[in-house]
């Protein structure tokens, strides 16, 4: 496994699509494994393939410690009610706003064995979804003209 590097706001790839996965090759299945581990190093609980360079439709979600998803494709094709959090993005690093998301949301994935699943988030683990199936159609939280704020944190 590789530790990728992230891409940060300005860098046009950001704003670009993502292409669909057409077939499950052994590169689609090293990306997924490096993605996860960049995420790991990165200390994020998302991570879009496009934020490492590469426009197809995956990203890796770990809300909670262990509970790793890997989307190949994801599709949001329910949502409901209604959520204002806090979040970032490892591509806006220093980067915090409030967000409107909805409150649950349903996604429809395929992982890397080629199975087909539905999962249905709420909280943090249905903004992530949110957050990252954006980040497939090249948009980022901050275009949702929130309130922004620079961490204290920041390096
Ligand atoms: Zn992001």
């Amino acid at each position: 496994m590789a530790v990728l590097n992230i891409i940060k706001e300005g860098d046009a790839t950001l704003r670009k699509t993502s292409r669909p996965v057409e077939e499950i090759t052994p590169r689609i299945t090293r990306l997924l494994d490096d993605m996860v581990e960049t995420m790991h190093v990165a200390d994020g609980c998302g991570l879009a393939a496009v934020q490492v360079g590469v426009l197809r439709r995956i990203v890796v979600i770990e809300c909670e410690i262990g509970e790793i998803y890997e989307m190949i494709n994801p599709e949001i094709i329910k949502k409901s009610g209604h959520q204002e959090e806090a979040e970032g993005c490892l591509s806006l690093p220093g980067k915090a706003g409030i967000t409107s998301r909805p409150a649950k949301v349903t996604v429809k994935y395929t992982d890397r064995k080629g199975d087909e699943y539905e999962l249905t988030g709420t909280g943090l683990l249905a903004r992530a979804i949110c957050h990252e199936c954006d980040h497939l159609d090249g948009k980022l939280f901050t275009d949702k003209g929130v309130f922004l704020r620079e961490m204290e944190d920041e390096d």
